[in-house]
């Protein structure tokens, strides 16, 4: 039976970098996948996703032309091209991957892995033991346990599409559902975005959830609130109706995306065998230092349930590996501050906590900066996108705790700021630093 020092299971994004990384430090390491190289990011999530940012931003751009004195009359969107070179480059990754690994000198077992034992695993027939294991098997899309819910497709289907859909239902209120959301009314779709209750990303900043709700309706697109769907149906003419569960109707609907969450990929991982614990959503559970209820057993990224973003999978890995093959007994994950953005139209940047969260934990020692502008982007076209700036800060000093962006430019503005919030930044640094001008990102440091 091979003996590893490092058997990473799952080839997503914290799986292989937790054991490049381990092999660097001349680790003995073998990476189990059953699927395509890369994992959720780099198949079906981040990269295709981006790319049909893009395109709806291009879609945009294009319409916005003709105020800048173009001339432009697009003739049309070959879906069809987009998708076939957006897959072409996802395939290009997944070989770029396979060469990283082999590079590193990191064994890839293709195939799908479970416990047998505590630190055995075995793949398709084939044992394998190990020092340590890391799991590293992310999550997939959930689907609702309502009668019909097998007509729509999750967000693994949406890339699937041949074609564009031209009336579109999407059931969700985060990430998936915003993003694909845009992107597909961008490019021209009716959409209809079905939300269980009153907002859209909760957990945001009141600021950036209300601005965007309201930019979406200015959007075209149709947001129908507090709907609880009963049953989905096929009609006669083969599109879906969706019915709610207080009589509400929608009805021709052409493809219906179920954007609800995901569920963490452990329930075939023999964990029992291995005495790994799980918590009620069925992610394995972890301390600080990702390890697992087992000796010798480790979980980073998605099946973790925390912070579930590819960064964050990457971050968590390398420091594991840093810890058990590195010398560095102390390298471990911080999760606070950690940045992040929605690339919906317009695009969101935040770190830190929101005002909420501030407020409840500081109370009336919270003070928040806030400005509401138009881009500069806008002078010259027919459409207007709205922009918000916040800072959180707390006490006398008022520490900066959260920064929040809404508009245009958010996405590549608040990872220099999320620095910044990391180092401990009071609002007296932002204000002693010079501003860019004419930008958005000044606004974050002309606060009043
Ligand atoms: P994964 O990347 O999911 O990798 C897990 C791997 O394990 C998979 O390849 C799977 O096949 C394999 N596996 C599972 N079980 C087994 C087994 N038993 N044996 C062997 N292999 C197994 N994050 C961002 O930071 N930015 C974004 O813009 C972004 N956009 C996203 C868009 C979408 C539509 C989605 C769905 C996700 C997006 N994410 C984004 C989240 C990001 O993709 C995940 O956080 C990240 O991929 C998690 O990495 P991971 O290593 O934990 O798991
Ligand atoms: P999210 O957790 O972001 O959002 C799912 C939301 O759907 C819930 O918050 C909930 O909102 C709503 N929901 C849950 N169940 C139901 C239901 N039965 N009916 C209607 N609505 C429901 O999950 P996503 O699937 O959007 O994305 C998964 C994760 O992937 C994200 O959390 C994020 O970490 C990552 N991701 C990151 C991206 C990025 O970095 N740009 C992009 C895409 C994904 P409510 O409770 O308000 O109803």
């Amino acid at each position: 039976m091979p003996t590893w020092d490092y058997l990473v299971i799952g080839g997503g994004s914290g799986g292989i970098a937790s054991a490049r990384r381990a092999a660097q430090h001349g680790a003995r390491v073998a990476l189990v996948e059953a699927g395509r190289l890369g994992g959720t990011c780099v198949n079906l999530g981040c990269v295709p996703k981006k790319i049909m940012w893009n395109a709806a931003t291009i879609a945009e751009t294009l319409g916005d032309a003709e105020g800048y004195g173009f001339d432009v009359d697009p003739a049309g969107f070959d879906w069809g091209k987009m998708k076939a070179g957006r897959d072409a480059y996802v395939e290009r990754l997944n070989g770029i991957y396979a060469r990283n690994l082999e590079g590193s000198r990191v064994t890839a077992i293709r195939g799908s892995a479970a416990f047998v034992g505590p630190r055995e695993v075995e793949v398709d027939g084939d044992r394998h033991q190990a020092e340590h294991v890391l799991i590293a098997t992310g999550g997939r899309p959930r689907v609702p346990a309502v009668p019909g819910a097998e007509l729509g497709i999750t967000s693994d289907g949406f890339f699937a599409l041949a074609r564009q859909p031209k009336r579109v239902a999407i059931v969700g209120a985060g990430y998936i559902a915003v993003e694909i959301a845009g992107v597909l009314s961008s490019l021209g779709s009716e959409v209809t975005l079905l939300l269980r209750h009153q907002e859209l990303l909760r957990r945001f900043d009141v600021a950036l959830r209300e601005t965007l709700m309201t930019e979406m309706a200015a959007h075209g697109i149709n947001v129908m609130s507090c709907i609880h769907l009963a049953r989905v149906e096929r009609a006669a003419d083969g599109s879906l109706e969706l019915c709610g569960s207080t009589g509400e109707k929608l009805s021709g609907v052409d493809a219906l995306i179920w954007a609800i969450g995901r569920d963490p990929n452990t329930e075939r991982l023999g964990l029992a065998a291995a005495g790994v614990s799980t918590d009620d959503g069925g992610h394995v559970q972890v301390d600080e230092w990702q390890n697992t209820s087992a000796a010798g057993v480790y979980a980073v990224g998605d099946v973790t349930g925390k912070w579930p973003l590819t960064p964050v999978a990457i971050a968590a890995g390398r420091r594991l590996a840093d810890r058990l093959f590195g010398g560095q007994p102390d390298a471990r994950l911080d999760y606070d501050f950690i940045p992040s953005v929605v690339f919906s139209h317009p695009p969101i940047g935040t770190v830190g906590l929101t005002e909420d969260q501030a407020r409840d934990r500081w109370g009336d020692a919270v003070k928040i900066h806030s400005s509401r502008f138009t881009n500069m982007y806008h002078a010259l076209t027919a459409r207007r996108t709205a922009s918000v700036v916040k800072l959180v800060t707390v006490g006398p000093e008022q520490k900066v705790v959260g920064v929040h962006v809404i508009g245009i430019g958010a996405d590549e503005m608040i990872q220099g700021f999320a620095v910044a919030v990391r180092m401990g930044a009071t609002k007296a640094d932002f204000d002693r630093t010079v501003a860019i001008h004419p930008t958005a990102a000044e606004e974050l440091v002309t606060l009043r």
